[in-house]
């Protein structure tokens, strides 16, 4: 509706549904106007109305004739001298929000996550995201869990895919809540591609990877002067290739592997083949922020038998590299390790 009367520094009375009139209100707030909202019509005071240089009703019936509503407002308009112009309501577009929320304490979630969480509609969720808050987090959304189905089948990439951008077409604000950061193994990728094909809006709030903050948590850092100037992030989902072995050993820095738990042993074997000192300090941090932590250590030619009669499971960040002796050290713990280097040595 194209309407011809100088609004800036006036008021502009928008009057319909919350979702439906925001496009509107936004538009003359953009043209200077000060606009002021009721979900009814009958809510707008005669003073108001009389003052204003415009009313307008959005998302206004098909047949506006057999509607009294509308014909009380006209009345009221006309005696009121006030033009009343009619707009329909803004079909509502949603969003998605490709949202990393750290490694699991709530205190690492970062502000804008929490805000996306607050203002969320619908939150499709999986383990390893910081669900113990969710519900206070995202206190008006609806919780989905796609990281399993009944049976503790997974809900298939595609099929997450579909639900993020179903939601986000139905007008949903839609977040996404991940483990760590989304672009850190968690296809994150993937699901953005699926919102711009979709030409759904999307934005990526990144999040803290538990590729540095798992090592933190048990006190080694990734990198340290002197000691590593650089390190390499892998998934240790399937084994790698001799060649990778290979480089990855030359390269000389921090190894930090998610998802290694149960290829561990070629991993520890390659790196050897490839080159690395036997005495190569590991260690393996399960469950970082959490009440039942635990940090294994041992060297490249002990690790593997250390995990195993620890029970080592996943989910757990492996740490390869002088940087962990660093950790242990920095917290009193080089007697534990040499201790249980002997331990096992013998
Ligand atoms: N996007 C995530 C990683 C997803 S892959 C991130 O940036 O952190 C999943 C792997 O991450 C797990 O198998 C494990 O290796 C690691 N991981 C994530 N959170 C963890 C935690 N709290 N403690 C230990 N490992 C964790």
């Amino acid at each position: 509706m194209q309407v011809d009367i100088e609004v800036a520094g006036r008021t502009v009375l928008v009057i319909g549904s919350e979702t439906g009139a925001r496009r509107v209100t936004a538009r003359y707030r953009a043209a200077g106007a000060l606009v002021q909202w009721h979900e009814h019509a009958g809510e707008c005071p005669a003073a108001a109305l009389a003052d204003a240089a415009l009313v307008v009703l959005v998302g206004a019936p098909q047949d506006p004739d057999s509607d009294p509503e509308l014909q009380a407002l006209r009345t009221r308009c006309r005696g009121a001298g006030t033009p009343l112009a009619r707009e329909a309501a803004a079909r509502a577009t949603g969003s998605a929000t490709l949202l990393g929320g750290g490694p699991g304490a709530l205190g690492l979630l970062t502000l804008d996550a929490a805000t996306a969480l607050r203002e969320a509609d619908v939150v499709l969720y999986d383990r390893l995201a910081p669900t113990d808050a969710l519900a206070e987090l995202a206190p008006t959304a609806e919780l989905v869990d796609v990281g399993k189905l009944p049976g503790h089948h997974r809900v298939p990439q595609a099929a997450i895919n579909d639900l993020l951008v179903q939601h986000a077409l139905a007008g949903r604000h839609v977040v996404r809540l991940k483990g760590g950061d989304p672009f850190v193994f968690g296809r994150g990728s993937e699901e953005l591609a699926a919102c711009l094909a979709a030409k759904v809006p999307c934005r990526v709030v990144p999040g803290v990877s538990s590729a540095i903050a798992v090592p933190a948590a048990a006190g080694i850092p990734v990198t340290h002067r002197g000691v590593s100037h650089l390190f390499t992030v892998m998934s240790g989902h399937a084994p790698l290739t001799e060649e990778e072995h290979r480089h990855l050993a030359g390269l000389g820095g921090t190894i930090v592997v998610l998802m290694g738990v149960s290829t561990l042993p070629q991993l520890v074997a390659g790196l050897g083949r490839g080159g690395l000192r036997p005495d190569m300090p590991v260690a393996v941090i399960e469950r970082g922020y959490s009440a039942s932590q635990r940090t294994t250590s041992g060297t490249l030619a002990t690790i593997v038998t250390a995990a195993g009669a620890a029970r080592c499971q996943s989910p757990a960040v492996l740490v390869i590299g002088d940087v962990v002796r660093v950790g242990l050290d920095l917290h009193g713990g080089v007697a534990e390790l040499a201790r249980l280097t002997e331990s096992l040595a013998s």
